[in-house]
Parts: C-alpha cells; structure tokens; sequence
C-alpha cells in the first residue's frame, strides 16, 4: 500500500511516528484520536514489532473490532488478527481464567450481568429485612461497584471511617455487610460481576510478580482509547503492565469524561505526566468531523466549565448551518417536531435514515419518539434498550448454559430451577438457599446431596431436584466433547425450553421461537468463524466467555440498516452520525436533577451535552418541552441552562428566545460526594503521589491473604473454591473432603476434563467424586 503517514495531518503523524516513551494524546472530539490509534498499531506491525505484543484497549469491543478491520485493511489480516484487542473487560477476563487457580476461582467461572448483581443484592437486602426504599438495590450497587473500582475490598471498607461515616450519614449502616455478604456468595458461586474482572487481575498481579512479569514482557506496547473514563482498577493495571517498559499510549479527552459515576477519574489524565515525567504530550487541533459551526458552537459551551485542560479546535469543513433550537409545548409535540424533520431532511437531501441519531439523556424519553417514528412509518432501532442478550427468553437459555459451565452459579441455579416449570416452588427454592447459607455450600451442592445437608423437603419434591441435578450433570458430562452448538442444541432440547417455545402460538410466542433460532444461529457462526481462522476454543464455555462480556454496542445487530437510530448520549460515545437530534434540554433532565446542585456534577452534566453535540458531522438540532409527563403526571418544565451557554451566533433559535432562567448555582451532596469520598480514602491521592510505590499500598489492599494448602494454592479462600488439577490426585492418596471428612483414593477414572475419583472415607462410605468440583485437600 502507500505510505500509511499519508492519511493524517502533521500533528497526527508525528504522534504516530513516535513509538520510544510513553505518549500522551490529548484532544477534542473529531480530531482523529481514533484514528491516531488505528494507525499508530499498523505502524507498530510495520516497525517489526509482532501482533501478540501490541495489547489495545477500547471502549467497545465493537470499536476494537473496527479498529482491527481497518489495520486488516492497511497491512493484512495476517497481523491484524493476533493483536490483542477489546475492552479492558474482555481482554483481563482472558486473562484471569488462564489464571484463575491462582486468585481463587475455577477457571470457568461465569460472568454476572448487572441485572444479576442486583437480583443478588436485593437478596441480601431482604435477608437483612432492610427498607428498600432507603437501600435502593440499584444505589447499593452502584456504591459497591465504586468501592471495587476503587480497590476497596470489603474488609478494607469496614475498617475505613470515612466511608463507615458516610454510611451513617446516608442511613445505610448495612451497606458494609451486604457487600461483604454479596461478595462471597459470588465467590461461593464462582463467578465475579463486571468490576470483580479489574479487581482480581490486580489482585492477581498484586500477589503474583511472576505473573506480572510474564504480562509485562508480552505486552511491549500497550494502547488506549477513552482514557479520560478509565477508573483507578484500569488506571492502576495500565500502569503495572507498562511498568518495565514505558511503552504506552493513551488518548483522551477531557471534555469528554462522562462516566464519574462509574469511578471514571478525570485525574488519570492529569497526572500521566507525573507517573511517566518523560512523556510527550500531542495535541491534535483540527476536527474533521463536523462543519465549523458545530466545532464552534461546541467549543462555546465547554469553555463554561471551570474545570478542563485548555485546548483549541477548529474545523476547515464548511462553515455549516446553525444549531437549530426549538421547543414544543409538551413532550409528545417534542416527538413530532423531530419526526417531522427528519421527513423533511431525508426527503430535501435525499439522505438516508441511518444518517439520523436521537440523543437523549434518559432511556424513558424514547417511548415518545418511537410513537412519533411509528406514526410517520419511519423505520428506527433503540441501541442499548433491551439487547439481544437481555431478553427473558435468551437469558433462560444462557442461564442453562452458565449452569452447565459453573454449576456454582446463584443466579443461574435461581432461575432455570423451575423453568420450564417442573414443580419445584419458591418454598423448596428458599428452603435450598437457607441450607446453601447454613452450610456455606452453592444451592447445586444441596441438591447434589439433599439428605446430608437435611433439606427438609418430601419425597416426591427430592426426586424432582435430583432429576434436575442429573439433568444439568449429562450436559456437563459432554461439555469436553461437544462444540457449543451441538450441546446449546442438546441443552434447548433436552431441557423443555423447545417444547414449551413451540407449544406458544401467540405473537409473542413466535417471537420467542424466532429468538431462540437466531441464539442457535449465532452459537453455530460462533464456532464456524472460529473454526475457519483456526483459532480454536469452539466449546460452550468459549461461546460463554464471549457472550457475557458484549455490550449493547457490541450486539447491535442493525446498525448497518437503514433505520434511524436512538441511544442516550453516554452510548454515543466515538461514535458519528450526519444529522443529530439532541433532545429533551430541560432543567431536571438536562442537567439531571441528581447532578444539578453539584459543582462536579453539573460540569459532567455540561460534558455529556458537548458529546452529544460533537456527534454530529453536518446538521444538528436541540429541542425542548414546556411540559413533560414524568412520574405519573404531566409537570411544566424550564429550558435547560445549558442552551444559554452556547454562544448565540451559532444557534437559529426557531420562535424566538428561550427565556432561560436566571439561577444562582447552589450545590448540595449527593452520590457525587460519595465518589469524592472514596477518592479522598486512597491512602495517597493519585494526584500528589510523585514517587511510584508498590501497588498493593497504593491502591490500598488487604494484606495478601494467607497461602492454604488446597490443591492447585486456591489461596484466597478455600472455603469457596473447587475443583483439582486432576494429574495432582492418584490412587492410594489420603484426601480431606470439606463435608465427607478423611478417605483414600482407590481408583481415578474418566478424561483429564471429567475425571472421577472413587473414595472410601473413614465415615462417610464409598463416594465418587467429580475432581473439577470437588472441595478437599490431600493430606
Ligand atoms: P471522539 O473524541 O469523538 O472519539 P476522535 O478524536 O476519536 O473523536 P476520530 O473518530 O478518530 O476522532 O475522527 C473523526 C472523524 O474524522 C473520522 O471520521 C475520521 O476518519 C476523520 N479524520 C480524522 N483525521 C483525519 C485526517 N487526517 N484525514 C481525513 N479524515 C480524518
Ligand atoms: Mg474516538
């Protein structure tokens, strides 16, 4: 091909070409940050370093898959396909279950979703018989999930007073028990949520230098993209990674930091000089993406925040036409206006309908609008509404799946115990939970063995939970054996879920049957793809890994359709679109009520309008609602202060002004002081921090935890692991099984994968025990 450098401007390349030190791009929206990235790894490829040592990190794993198509593009696929590329999410979930022994797990530990994380919580929050209205699950989740990103791990939660108070303070003394209490039964289940992959891969690296080491040398450049929403689990894990060698590149914007809420800390971007005082700093100042007077009314809002990195912006497209402004008297005439609008661009420029996009603030806005498409028959899709993934249908079938795979698994247990119903009720599912709790046993191993946990259920009760057991068990038997699709295909069949999908002859029943084909169809191109680039891994627990880590980006599958498209304006990240319709700019929606009274709250809000504008390439429109029917009832609203911080000159105000309201800006605490909380308890402040100290101080862990002499050193905690390397184990061996006590191997049989140990134990009697799950130690 041609020389790469050719396709990008001076200021590009030379951040391209520099490959020795770390590098820090700093930029606004539509200056090519991505695209610096992209063709910064071709260029690495090009210099001769390999593919498997390059390790970039995206936002989406859709971003990282674009990313690899065009590098394929710029020098073959034959190096683009070995570069490690996705989320932090996938790309450190590889990496644990290579190592899982180590931190405490089985390596097939399934993922929880964070509706799962929150079924388990109000668990718990029941089990506490707490009032749900002050422990709001989704708030007590969200608490935790700040906690982990953080690094705070229960124990040190408890012993923190600064947290402790703040939990008075917000009425919430328990919170400290429930995460305790949440994060074992995930432990117990063996399987982490969403943080819990950050989490334990510094922990993992924390305790294991060699393992960290081994990282170190694979990884010789190390890339990412966002990194002003990268929290203090990824700042930290970067930071080691890139330890030995300082070959790091990260681009990010400011401006553009929109997950605080999440733990995302602007100060990674702030303080990269101090971690790495040799690094250069690029600024990227053309935008290529919108016409001037979008760049320029964009730049106008974002310089009303205090807090942000000076930079400038400009843009040589056309000048543009101007923000159009307009507001409806009520939410439903909000919907027309844009519909309308649509119509009328589509049909004047004869564009397509998947150069439209629909940015809203909150998910509820867009019944409105889908209504008023509906109306005008024009075609849209919802990103990130309810993904593929989410459906009732597909999850009862990954449920099975998570089963067949972990066997531990809580949430999974929960909900295909009775589905298809098969007579098994809440009073024995709670039954079963309170033995699991008693015993500090998964819900599986009760049902594995009902007397010896004394699970007081009848006779005929007993049998329909062993032929569940039995069941799942011939699923996991095959589990070595068969590709995903032949045993998703078995588990569909054998399970009832075909028969009771196609019993159901009602609309929504054929959608079901419909679902269900499109999940067999994907696990089926699943295997076929990985078939044909040979890169193995076609089994279940494959397919699972993969699953459980896309995001709504990740299974949009309409994108390419020519369909108008709607998301919230954190979704839209990255991402570009010719015509954007931002709407629903009122006080109390934009800015949220949450954000509004806070200093930090507000700017992020401010930030989330300047993405949202800068999505746009050539035309852009804002609306707003005089009325609103929200929480029940119909409720006058005021434009947002927002509109007031874009300069005038770049706005057609459509009927004139907008009369925005005047008001002091008076802030009050809310989950934003929380987060400050947690930042102010790291026992250094990132910020000040000068010298590099050892990870475990600075992020402030426990102690590592005491080494036990479990097979395979499961050293975190024993109690809840499971499962032995089965070379380890032989005949004539003295066992310690948790529940059966001392006992002698007399014979080993099976695969490496299902192998089976027969024991005669001093007091229990002969067993036969599956080695993956079984919990003893050899004497
Ligand atoms: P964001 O902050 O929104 O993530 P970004 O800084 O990552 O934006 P890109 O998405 O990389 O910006 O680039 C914006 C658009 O401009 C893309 O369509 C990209 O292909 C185009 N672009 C960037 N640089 C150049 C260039 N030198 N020549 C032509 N097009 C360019
Ligand atoms: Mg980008």
């Amino acid at each position: 091909m041609d020389n790469l450098l050719d396709h990008l401007n001076e200021q590009q390349r030379e951040a391209v070409e520099y490959i020795n030190g770390p590098s820090l791009i700093i930029a606004g929206a539509g200056s090519g940050k991505t695209r610096v990235l992209t063709y910064k790894i071709a260029y690495l490829l090009q210099q001769g370093y390999m593919p498997h040592s390059i390790l970039a990190l995206t936002f989406t794993n859709k971003a990282a898959r674009e990313m690899k198509e065009r590098i394929a593009e710029i020098i073959g696929w034959k190096y683009a396909r070995y570069l490690w590329m996705g989320t932090f999410h996938s790309v450190f979930s590889r990496i644990l279950r290579t190592e899982a022994g180590k931190i405490g797990f089985n390596s097939s530990f399934t993922i929880f979703d964070s509706a799962d994380s929150r079924n388990m919580i109000k668990t718990i929050i029941k089990q506490y018989q707490l009032d749900d209205k002050i422990y709001k699950p989704a708030r007590v989740q969200a608490m935790i999930s700040n906690a982990k990103n953080a690094l705070i791990s229960p124990q040190m939660y408890a012993q923190n007073k600064e947290l402790l108070e703040y939990d008075q303070r917000s009425k919430m003394p328990v919170l400290k028990d429930i995460y305790r209490d949440y994060n074992n039964r995930l432990k117990a289940s063996n399987t982490m949520d969403f943080d819990d992959l950050l989490f334990y891969t510094n922990v993992l690296f924390r305790d294991h230098p060699d393992v960290l080491k081994s990282y170190q040398e694979r990884y010789q450049f190390i890339l990412v993209d966002e990194y002003q929403d990268t929290n203090f689990a990824q700042y930290l894990v970067v930071k080691q990674l890139a330890d030995a060698h300082h070959r790091v590149c990260v681009v990010g914007d400011d401006a553009q930091s929109i997950y605080s809420f999440r733990g995302a800390n602007i100060d990674n971007i702030l303080k990269f000089k101090e971690v790495y005082p040799e690094s250069k700093l690029f600024k990227l100042e053309q935008n290529y993406r919108s016409t001037q007077n979008i760049v320029n009314a964009a730049n106008s809002l974002i310089q009303q925040n205090r807090e942000q990195i000076k930079k400038t912006i400009y843009s040589k497209n056309d000048e543009g036409e101007r923000i159009e402004v307009e507001s409806a008297y009520s939410d439903i005439l909000e919907g027309e206006i844009v519909s309308n609008k649509i119509w009328d661009i589509r049909r004047e420029k004869k564009a397509s309908y998947s150069d439209f996009v629909i940015l809203y603030r909150t998910n509820a806005q867009s019944r409105i609008f889908e209504e008023a498409l509906r109306k005008k028959n024009i075609p849209y899709r919802i990103y990130g509404g309810l993904s593929f993934y989410q459906r009732k249908e597909i999850k009862d079938v990954i449920a099975y799946f998570r089963m067949v795979v972990n066997p531990y698994d809580e949430e999974a247990f929960r909900r295909i115990i009775n589905f298809p119903t098969r007579g098994i009720g809440d009073t024995t599912l709670n039954k079963i939970a309170a033995a699991a709790r008693a015993h500090n046993v998964s819900l599986w191993e009760i049902i594995g063995d009902s007397l010896g946990y004394n699970l007081n259920v009848n006779a005929g009760t007993a049998k329909k939970l062993s032929a569940f057991r039995e069941l799942i068990e011939s699923f996991i038997a095959r589990l070595q054996e068969l590709s995903a699709y032949d045993l998703a295909s078995r588990i569909v069949k054998q399970s009832g879920i075909a028969t009771e999908a196609y019993q159901d002859q009602t609309p929504e029943g054929m959608s079901r049957q419909e679902n269900l084909q499109e999940l067999l169809g994907g696990i089926h191109e699943f295997c076929e793809s990985r078939r044909e680039e040979g890169l193995g891994g076609i089994g279940l627990m494959d397919f699972l890994s993969e699953v459980s880590l896309l995001s709504d980006q990740d299974t949009d599958k309409e994108a390419d359709k020519e369909k108008v498209t709607m998301m919230t304006v954190h979704a839209s990240k990255g991402l570009e679109f010719k015509n954007v319709f931002v709407v629903g700019l009122e006080e109390d929606l934009f800015p949220s009520s949450m954000a509004k009274n806070e200093f930090r709250g507000l700017e992020e809000e401010r930030r989330l309008f300047y993405v949202a504008i800068t999505r746009a390439k050539e035309y852009c429109m804002i609306t707003y609602a005089k009325s609103r029917f929200r929480n029940g009832q119909i409720n006058a609203s005021n434009p947002s202060r927002f509109l007031r911080d874009i300069d005038t000159c770049y706005l057609n105000v459509i009927g004139g002004g907008f009369g925005v309201l005047n008001r002091p800006e008076t802030y009050t605490n809310d989950l934003h002081d929380y987060t400050n909380t947690l930042r102010t308890s790291y026992p250094e402040s990132p910020v000040t921090q000068r010298q590099p100290i050892a990870p475990h101080q600075e992020a402030g862990f426990p102690p590592a935890s005491p080494r036990s002499n479990f097979v395979n050193a499961r050293n975190a905690t024993p109690r809840a692991s499971a499962g032995v390397n089965s070379g380890e184990v032989q005949v004539g061996a003295v066992i310690k099984h948790e529940r059966f006590g001392v006992g002698k191997v007399t014979a080993v049989t099976g695969d490496p994968d299902s192998r089976k140990a027969t024991v005669e134990f001093e007091n229990s009697g002969v067993k036969q025990l599956l080695l993956k799950f079984a919990r003893f130690e050899v004497v």
